[in-house]
Parts: structure tokens; sequence; C-alpha cells
């Protein structure tokens, strides 16, 4: 493997040891999209998921959100943005922002989702969202509900009978 590759699969080995699974990213997709399309299964959304972290510039939002997190977890980021990053600090925003650039070559239903699970924050996304715990991971709850959103509008677009 060369230097600079990287590969779907170790992006879901990082995601993994982070406590995620892309099956409950899919999970979330299920729940988003299952109200539009009527026979959605719960594989079509994990292809779809694989497919968004097929893409180079999704892996890398991933790479980049989760070492802020775990450079904050070993407190070896410097003061201010270490406090800002563990405390998940509400005005930070920079979390939101690198994820929201996943969702951009998914579409408006992409763009749009990805705004309201940062709101209503469900399944492993909330599970993540717990603060509190000595884990940091004010990165990858939006990079989660991000990689959800972008396969949420991939499965619109791919499976909505527009006729
Ligand atoms: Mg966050």
């Amino acid at each position: 493997m060369e230097k600079n590759e990287i590969g779907k699969e170790l992006v879901v080995e990082k995601l993994n040891k982070r406590g995620v699974q892309i099956e409950e990213i899919a999970n979330i997709v299920h729940i988003m999209q299952s109200p539009y399309q009527k026979n959605l299964t719960h594989e079509m959304c994990l292809e779809s998921v694989e497919s968004v972290l097929k893409k180079r510039e999704v892996q890398h939002a991933v790479l980049v959100g989760i070492e802020l997190d775990e450079l904050a977890e070993k407190n070896l980021l410097t003061e201010p943005l270490l406090n800002l990053v563990k405390s998940d600090a509400g005005l930070f925003g920079c979390d939101e922002i690198l994820a929201l650039g996943i969702t951009f070559g998914y579409g408006s239903i992409a763009i749009s989702t990805f705004g309201h699970l940062d709101k209503i924050k469900i399944g492993i996304i909330k599970e993540l969202d717990v603060k509190g715990s000595n884990k940091v991971h004010t990165f990858l709850d939006d990079l989660v509900a991000a990689i959800a959103a972008a396969a949420a509008g991939r499965v619109a677009h791919r499976y909505t009978n527009t006729a």
C-alpha cells in the first residue's frame, strides 16, 4: 500500500476502533429513508454507506476528525483548542463544518438530512454524544451523521422512482 493510499477498509477499521460499526450507520440511513422508499432494506443502506466510505474526500475527513478527537483525549492538543474539542463547545463549529463537506457530493437531501440528524441525534449518534465520559467524540458524532446523511441522499437518488 502506498504511503498516502487509504482505502475504505482502513476507515472502517478506524470507525470500529472508535466504537462505530457501519451497520449502525446503515440503521440511521434506513430510519431516514424508509418513509420514502417502501422496499428499502438494511442491505441497500449498508451498500450506500460503503459506497460513501470509498470516496477519498470522505476518508480524509474521517481521518482528520478522528485524529483530533484522539489527540484531545490524550491531552495532546494545545490550549485553547484542547478545551474546545474536549468540552465539545457548542459554538466551536469546526466539527460540523468538516463533516458537512462529506454531504456535498450527495445533493440537497444529504445536506438537509445532516442538519436534521445534528438536531435529533438518533442511534449511534446519540450514544456518541454522551458527555462526561473520558472519551472525546466531538468530531466523530458529526462524521457519523454526515456519512449517514450522504448515504441517505444516495439512497434517495438511486431508488426513488421519478416516473
Ligand atoms: Mg460534534
